[in-house]
């Protein structure tokens, strides 16, 4: 590629629609995730808090880069046969759905456990900067899991008429409560808890029982107050004051799942103090 087709395919990149909570929303997320943890575990994002926002969309840049990066975002329960029928294991789910329809079913789940592996390693090796970085990534995904609309083949109201609906849950609510209410998540401190391995299948049952509400909602909405598309239109009254309140418990607990999976990566690596923590505690003459 010469240098000026690249420089064009990093402007298309740009300009592609940010699916998944936008920019805006993956932002708060992994900056309140940090607020979520222990004070001890905290102190290996100590002058890295920075890292955890700036990089918690890198994984919606890649899938314009790497075809087979976008079902990492996702997990469709319908071809399952519903959200309690997804099973734990990578390979059951493969089997059961063969190898096709499984790739294009989205492995949001298993995803989120990768990138916990990953952190994992960078506890181990004692990096804070991969943990913060890697932390981040892992943000991404646990954010992912928590819209609804991530967990059907209805992932933008294509099969019931109401287009754009992702869009306007996951960007538009999130852009109107930050940017005109100046809304931030609550800060829920998160505790490691029983079986994190499975959590994120019990976060897929819990965001795919949202799926009906955001779908009635959005309809009802929109059928008081047409014309969705205009910034100001009495559609999002309406649509926020029906789903405001689900968006902004969904954002709260992208944060806190998230500093809860940080803590299960940090427990899998033997509960390690920061490099800075174990220098302190032996100071250089
Ligand atoms: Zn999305
Ligand atoms: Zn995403």
């Amino acid at each position: 590629m010469t240098r000026f087709a690249s420089l064009l395919a990093a402007a298309a990149l740009t300009a592609l629609p940010a699916l998944a909570w936008g920019n805006q929303g993956h932002r708060l997320a992994a900056s309140f995730a940090l607020k979520d943890l222990p004070p001890d575990v905290a102190l290996w994002f100590r002058s890295l808090e920075a890292t955890l926002p700036d990089h918690a969309s890198d994984p919606d840049i890649w899938k314009g880069q790497d075809p087979t990066e976008r079902p990492h975002h996702y997990l469709n329960c319908e071809p399952y046969g519903g959200p309690a029928a997804v099973p734990l294991d990578e390979n059951d789910a493969r089997n059961a759905l063969g190898p096709d329809l499984f790739r294009q079913s989205g492995q949001v789940t298993w995803t989120i456990l990768a990138r916990v592996h990953d952190l994992t390693e960078a506890f181990s090796a004692g990096d804070p900067y991969q943990v913060a970085y890697r932390s981040s990534i892992l943000c991404h995904y646990v954010a992912d899991l928590q819209v609804p609309l991530h967990t059907t083949t209805n992932h933008d109201g294509k099969e019931t008429g109401q287009r754009g609906v992702h869009h306007r849950w996951e960007e538009g609510l999130v852009k109107r409560l930050v940017d005109r209410d100046g809304w931030e998540p609550e800060i829920r401190p998160a505790s490691l808890g029983a079986d994190p391995a499975g959590a994120p299948w019990a976060w897929l049952r819990e965001s795919y029982a949202l799926v009906a509400g955001v779908l009635r909602d959005d309809l009802s909405a929109s059928s008081s107050a047409p014309q969705v598309d205009a910034a100001d239109a009495p559609y999002w009254t309406a649509f926020m004051q029906l789903q405001g309140p689900h968006v902004k418990e969904q954002l709260t607990l992208a944060a806190q799942r998230t500093a809860r999976m940080i803590l299960f990566a940090w427990d899998q690596a033997g509960r390690p103090q920061p490099p800075a923590a174990r220098t302190s505690a032996h100071p250089s003459r």
